[in-house]
Parts: C-alpha cells; sequence; structure tokens
C-alpha cells in the first residue's frame, strides 16, 4: 500500500493523530481489520460511503475498503539536514513515503510545551520545510558537476536530469519548494526519480483546538492560505476531539459529532484527501460475497485496473462491463442498469472512472 508520511516538529499532535487514525480503523470491527505493521505504521481503510450504499443493494456480506498506509515520523527538529536529532533516519523515512502530512500546532494551550517558545505554525511549517529543502539542494548540487560531464559528450539522459535539477534548484534557492516546479508530462518520471522531498504531494494539518474542530480558527486560515501557496491541500482537525471520537461505540459517535457540529469524524476526510493527495481513485467489484474497492491511479485504463484484482486480468482482459456508480444505485442495481441502457461494455482503451462498478470478461 501507498505510503503517507506524518510529519511536524514535536508536540504539535502527531502522535494523537496517528493513533486516532489506527484506533478508528481498528474499531470498525471486523469489516476493517487494522494491523500495526510496525510501531510507527498504521494500515488504515479509506472511509467510503459509496461502498456501503452497494454493499446494501446487492446485499453483499462483506465489505472491503481500499487502505493506505500512515507513518509516524517522529523527530524533526530544527538541524535536521545537518543530522540533529534522528535527523538522517528521519529524511530517510520521509524519502520512502509517497506523500507527505505536515501537521502545524494551531490550539494554545500552555500546559503543553512548544518546543520554539511559541504558537506560530506558519513558522513552524517554515521550519520543517527549510529543513527538507536544504536536504534535497544539498542531495542534488552534489549531483551537477558529474551530470554537467556525461551532458556535454552527449548522454541524453544525463541532460535531462540535469535540466530538471536545475529547474529544482531554481525554486529551492528562492525558499520555494520543488513542488511548485511546472514539469511537462514527459518529464515527470525523471523529475520522480530525482526522489526530492519536497517534490512529493504534500497536505498541510491545521490541528485546532477543541472548540474549533468545526469552524477552524485564526491560525488555521493562516495555515489554509500558506497550503495555497506552496502548492499543497489542507485540512482542518482536532487531533485530540478526533482521538475522543475514535474511543466511540457507532452510536455514541453520532451523537457526539452532531454535538460538535461536525458531519463526520475529520479523521475521514483527513484520510480522503490524503488518497486523492496520491493520485489515487476508486473503482468497485459487488457480489452477494464482498463488495470491494479497488485503488488505482487516476488514468488507468481497464486493463490496469483488472490487474489490480490479479495479473491474469490484465493479461487475458476482454472487456469490462461497466456502470456508474450513480446508474447502478440509481436503478437498483446491475438488471436495473442493464434494462435502461446503462451497463457499458467497456474495451482495451477504456480510462476508468472514479466509482465505476466494473465486472471484468477475461481469457485464463
Ligand atoms: P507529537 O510530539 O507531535 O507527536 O505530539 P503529541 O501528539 O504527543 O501531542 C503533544 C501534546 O499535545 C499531548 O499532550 C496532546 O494531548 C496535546 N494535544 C494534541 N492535540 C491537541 C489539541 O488539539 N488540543 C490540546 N489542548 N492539546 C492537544
Amino acid at each position: 500500500a501507498l505510503k503517507v508520511a506524518i510529519v511536524g516538529l514535536p508536540n504539535v499532535g502527531k502522535s494523537t493523530l496517528f493513533n486516532a487514525l489506527t484506533q478508528t480503523a481498528a474499531a470498525q470491527a471486523a469489516n476493517y481489520p487494522f494491523c500495526t505493521i510496525e510501531p510507527n505504521v498504521g494500515d488504515v481503510a479509506v472511509p467510503e460511503p459509496r461502498l456501503e450504499a452497494l454493499a446494501k443493494i446487492i446485499p453483499s456480506k462483506e465489505i472491503i475498503p481500499a487502505r493506505i498506509n500512515f507513518v509516524d515520523v517522529a523527530g524533526l527538529v530544527r538541524g535536521a539536514s545537518k543530522g540533529e536529532g534522528l535527523g538522517n533516519q528521519f529524511l530517510a523515512n520521509i524519502r520512502d513515503c509517497d506523500a507527505v502530512c505536515f501537521v502545524a500546532r494551531c490550539f494554545i494551550d500552555d500546559d503543553i510545551t512548544h518546543v520554539e517558545g511559541r504558537v506560530d505554525p506558519l513558522a513552524d511549517l517554515d521550519t520543517i520545510e527549510t529543513e527538507l529543502m536544504l536536504a534535497d539542494m544539498e542531495s542534488l548540487e552534489k549531483r551537477v558537476v558529474n551530470l554537467e560531464k556525461r551532458a556535454k559528450v552527449g548522454d541524453k539522459e544525463a541532460a535531462q536530469t540535469l535540466r530538471l535539477i536545475k529547474l529544482a534548484l531554481a525554486e529551492l534557492n528562492e525558499g520555494r519548494p520543488a513542488r511548485v516546479a511546472k514539469i511537462a508530462a514527459e518529464d515527470e518520471k525523471a523529475w520522480r526519480m530525482l526522489q526530492l522531498l519536497t517534490s512529493k504531494p504534500a497536505l498541510y494539518v491545521a490541528n485546532v483546538d477543541e472548540g474549533s474542530a468545526a469552524t477552524g480558527n485564526e491560525l488555521s486560515k493562516a495555515v489554509q492560505e500558506r497550503a495555497a501557496r506552496d502548492g499543497a491541500d489542507s485540512v482542518v482537525i482536532s487531533a485530540k476531539i478526533e482521538s475522543e471520537i475514535a474511543l466511540l461505540e457507532p452510536e455514541e459517535r453520532a451523537e457526539f459529532l452532531e454535538t460538535l457540529g461536525l458531519e463526520e469524524p475529520g479523521l475521514n476526510r483527513l484520510i480522503r484527501e490524503a488518497y486523492h493527495l496520491l493520485g489515487l481513485q476508486t473503482y468497485f467489484t459487488v457480489g452477494p460475497k464482498e463488495a470491494r474497492a479497488w485503488t488505482i491511479h487516476k488514468g488507468d485504463t481497464a486493463p490496469q485496473a483488472a490487474g489490480v484484482i490479479h495479473t491474469d486480468f490484465e493479461k487475458g482482459f476482454i472487456r469490462a462491463e461497466t456502470i456508474a456508480y450513480e446508474d447502478y444505485v440509481r436503478l437498483g442495481g446491475e438488471a436495473g442498469a442493464r434494462d435502461a441502457g446503462k451497463l457499458r461494455s467497456e474495451g482495451k482503451e477504456y480510462v476508468v472512472k472514479d466509482g465505476d462498478v466494473m465486472n471484468f470478461r477475461f481469457n485464463v
């Protein structure tokens, strides 16, 4: 599964958030098995109301959601790029992830020490991004001389890498994350190969006080604005509230959410944001045994989608009987959709849409 790193300065609420994420998944009983892979890695179900709706129509015995992993990466302090704190290990842990959640402290609580002596989420985000930017600059600058030599003697790949490194350095030298650089489609693969920390998709998480869970506050507003500037997404959440919600029984949970003015746990939004951040989307398979969400990348074709279930499905792909989620629900299932002409037979070139309900025909 794809991995999302949770990073931030000490005492901003990372562990509280991580524990809430993993406890919620555990509390969702048999349908949402949770497993701890390593102490700091949580395998989390992606909340998907559409899947519940599909399972009801059939009805399906079991619901199997999509999953992503969250990694609690502790130990970032000022100077990490110079090896301070758990510096190098920390950076390696982030490099290993596919996207990054930056947690910023937007709650004021005099009992909780702030490492830098004041609550200032923008300064905190700067501190963290600066460490990551410094680490990127260092790793890129090391490569320039060698690549220049190779490019000079006609090595096209080296020339491309060099060009992209210069693009990245142009942003980094101006104090901006590499993420904001404009990358042409044909350069995207080589760009990813640079393995930059600051080019990973980013989600700024504004951790607000309990009273601001539904509305946000001045500090979280500033974080949201900063996210737009840095090419990141943002989400407002109260980690403390979420950790309390996570421990409640489902009936109590609904009631508690209502008193808070929330429609659903903030964690659900966070998980979905992270999923989209990773460039992922979902298609469904439904039957009496199970209703299941499958994870694909945006732009994947029908055979690629089939390959997620089994490589044989991709190799022997013939066609995919496809019903849009809305049609499936509106017309009461497959038979209704077929009668209404909404069951499409799609071939090899079909680009799967988010929410497609699919049934693959293939040769064995
Ligand atoms: P980490 O070092 O970033 O992992 O931070 P922790 O999750 O351990 O949180 C540090 C302290 O802040 C703990 O005592 C938490 O209970 C507290 N904390 C976390 N989120 C909130 C919040 O939203 N409001 C308040 N008042 N305290 C919080």
